[in-house]
């Protein structure tokens, strides 16, 4: 019964995606050349979170999770989570082959009401696996539901930015969508890892990099974007090719490294003093300049809570053996989006995540924020990197000295 109903599926999708491909795709193409992301698909997710249901039914929303496990969430295993994906969602080949435009294009601002000073989730993502098994809770993705989140994501009009260019503001998607960035920690080879085709190291598409890079075929201006916070005296995405060669693959492919100590130490219970603290830290940016000279990780991610307060400076900024470190942003685990980096509220040295969904959901985890955050408190793009554009009502949310030089306009 289940495999005919899956059969069936399968050939619905098929066809589907061929009508889609054929008839819709290039109206769909014209429309987003037109306009950038398009508007009206996220206006009803976030005005009526309740007629969305990115993976899960309501019963399932309702379920009361404490929701505080913000610093020691990497030790709790009673944290789960699903990963969204949608189930049966029909549109997600709507959407091939577009591409953000280069020029901006005018925009109507009504029509698309950008908000650039609105929030932006930080995705934290862990282990990647092929399916469950028992034990596995918090922190663990299937690849299945993770080409499914693609599309979710994809459809909601995310696309994905470097930490980077959510530090500086350096924000360029196209109008109407809104940037993401996503983060992995602990250099699991789940997230990534190479093997050998025709005599050349690619990324194993049974990994996350690896689905991220067959999406972007589709959907190019999605963007393979993220930075991978590793720990570089632990087993770093698998085994094949030197570390060395994992890690340049990512950095040539666009994406980023993140420090997450030498050997994930526990900065709160195991890190007593400030010599600990930066040789940990410090350790870890000397592995990596000795294995990619020149690159400075770009950021910083807690592997459990943070120390001290007296502690946390040696956090953002310490020295071992010769090898300084200056952290300019400090991941937390965390639970809500983070700010837009013009808002009054950002603070990079506390940069908030949201957890990926894993095999239950809990209250603030990504599906979660999918259903719940509204269009109109995230960041949504005005497809000039230029220009910050706001609704008026956000003005006193708005940190000018941020502003770099880019034209603030209000409407
Ligand atoms: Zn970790």
């Amino acid at each position: 019964m289940r495999a005919y109903k899956a059969t069936d599926r399968v050939i619905d999708k098929v066809m589907i995606r061929r009508f889609m491909i054929r008839i819709l795709a290039p109206v769909v193409v014209i429309v987003m050349l037109l306009q950038g992301c398009s508007s009206q698909k996220l206006s009803g997710a976030g005005d009526s979170p309740q007629s969305v249901e990115p993976g899960r039914t309501m019963e399932q929303q309702e379920d009361p999770i404490a929701s505080d496990q913000t610093e020691d969430a990497e030790q709790d295993n009673e944290e789960k989570a699903e990963n969204s994906g949608t189930d049966d969602n029909p549109s997600d080949s709507a959407d091939e082959g577009k591409e953000a435009d280069e020029t901006p294009q005018p925009i109507d601002l009504n029509e698309v009401k950008p908000n650039e000073a609105g929030r932006i989730m930080v995705v934290m993502f862990h282990n990647f696996i092929e399916k469950y098994e028992k034990g596995d809770k918090a922190y663990t993705t299937t690849f299945s539901e993770f080409k499914e989140l693609l599309h979710t994501l994809y459809d909601y009009d995310y696309r994905l930015i470097s930490m980077e260019d959510y530090l500086n503001g350096n924000i360029n998607v196209a109008a109407g969508c809104i940037p993401m960035v996503f983060t992995f920690d602990d250099g699991t080879s789940g997230q990534f890892n190479l093997i050998e085709e025709n005599g050349k190291l690619e990324a194993n598409p049974d990994s996350a990099v690896g689905i991220l890079e067959e999406f972007n075929k589709t959907h190019p201006d999605f963007g393979t974007r993220g930075t991978f916070f590793v720990n570089l005296g632990n087993q770093t995405f698998g085994s094949t090719g030197t570390l060395a060669q994992r890690l340049e693959y990512l950095i040539d492919k666009g994406f980023e490294i993140g420090n997450h100590t030498y050997s994930h130490i526990n900065l709160k219970t195991e890190a007593k003093s400030a010599e600990i603290i930066q040789k940990e830290i410090g350790q870890n940016q000397k592995k990596m300049y000795e294995l990619v000279p020149g690159y400075t990780f770009v950021a910083f991610s807690l592997p459990y809570g943070a120390p001290s307060k007296e502690l946390t400076k040696y956090v953002i900024k310490g020295e071992y053996e010769g090898t300084a470190y200056d952290n300019p942003a400090i991941m937390e685990v965390g639970w809500d989006p983070a700010p837009s980096p013009f808002g009054v509220k950002f603070n990079p040295l506390s940069t908030h995540r949201v957890r990926s969904s894993g095999i239950e959901p809990v209250d603030q985890d990504l599906g979660w924020w999918l259903v719940n955050m509204k269009r109109d408190n995230q960041y949504v793009s005005d497809g000039d990197p230029d220009t910050v554009t706001i609704p008026e009502s956000y003005l006193e949310h708005v940190n000018q000295e941020m502003l770099g030089g880019r034209t603030l306009r209000t409407y």
